[in-house]
């Protein structure tokens, strides 16, 4: 069985449709893949309409947090899309980022780039809007080679002269949130320390106490070192472990299934969720 529990799509700033990706999951011999865009579960109905056969999707979101000033990301999964609080704080999280991605526009005007709203409307879509649209409009007028050299101080790295925060949840009323909507939390790559700062682990064993489930180890941003450290702070608090690739399609090079979770702690990921079920494929269209 090979699980991949972090994908994003169209729905937010993954640039393969929720049809594409679930498609090219099972090209890429993947067994389970999960459906997690940016504080929206728009694509899930697409996704599961195109479900091949052979292949079962996890509906979920990553939800954007912050606590003591640090953003975070949340993976949720199978939780209930109707479930009013937490729909609610999904759809503020995912509202907000339009003016803010507006107002990082502005802020690059002022330092004399033509970037234009327009501009990035189009590259994002209709999803949920964010910085990576905002990176790639900036690789169109030439002015960073490629999304990930956006990602700078020079202009949108967390304090970067462009940079605009955006509403985030606190992550200890995100996981309360989720569970009352019956759903499962990971902590997606805590220790990914070229994203900015990160949570302590500290916090870490606080958010477990609180109700998280697990915590993303291996992921691509994670060295072999980190993996280890993640793993064993796993263990001491008691939390699962998953691995994922987290995919973006051509927006980041990582492929399907590049990071892989054990069945075993899908097994009790699926156990542990009382808002939804996983979906098994039928062939789709
Ligand atoms: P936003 O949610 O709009 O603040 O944008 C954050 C997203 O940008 C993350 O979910 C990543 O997909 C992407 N991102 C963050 N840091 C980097 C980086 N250093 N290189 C490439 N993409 C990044
Ligand atoms: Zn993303
Ligand atoms: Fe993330
Ligand atoms: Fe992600």
């Amino acid at each position: 069985m090979r699980i991949d529990l972090h994908c994003h799509s169209t729905a937010s700033d993954g640039t393969d449709t929720p049809a594409e990706l679930v498609r090219n999951a099972a090209r890429a011999g993947l067994d389970v893949v999960a459906l997690t865009d940016h504080d929206t579960t728009r694509g899930h109905a697409e996704a599961i309409a195109a479900l091949p056969e052979g292949l079962t999707l996890v509906p979920g979101a990553e939800l954007s947090c912050r606590t003591d000033g640090v953003s975070m990301h949340l993976l949720a999964y199978l939780f209930d899309p109707e479930e009013p609080a937490l729909l609610a704080e999904r759809e503020l999280v995912r509202d907000d980022r339009v003016p803010r991605a507006r107002a990082m526009v502005a802020r690059l005007n002022e330092l004399g780039v033509p970037v234009a709203w327009e501009q990035v409307e189009r590259i994002a879509a209709g999803g949920s809007v964010g910085r990576p649209h905002i990176a790639s409009a900036l690789v169109e007028l030439g002015v960073v080679p490629t999304v990930g050299d956006a990602f700078t101080p020079e202009w949108l790295a967390d304090g970067g002269r462009a940079y605009v925060p955006k509403h985030e949840t606190d992550p200890f009323e995100a996981i309360r949130l989720v569970k009352n909507a019956g759903g499962v939390t990971v902590f997606a790559h805590p220790a990914a320390v070229k994203r900015g700062r990160t949570v302590p682990e500290a916090t870490t064993a606080k958010l477990a106490e609180a109700g998280l489930d697990g915590i993303e180890v291996d992921h691509m941003d994670h060295d072999p070192a980190t993996r280890t450290r993640l793993r064993d702070l796993a263990g001491e608090v008691g939390l699962l472990a998953t691995g994922s690739s987290d995919y973006h399609g051509s927006r980041k090079t990582v492929a399907l299934g590049a990071n892989t979770t054990d069945p075993e702690v899908y097994g009790e990921i699926i156990r542990r969720a009382t808002g939804a079920f996983p979906v098994p494929g039928t062939g789709g269209s």
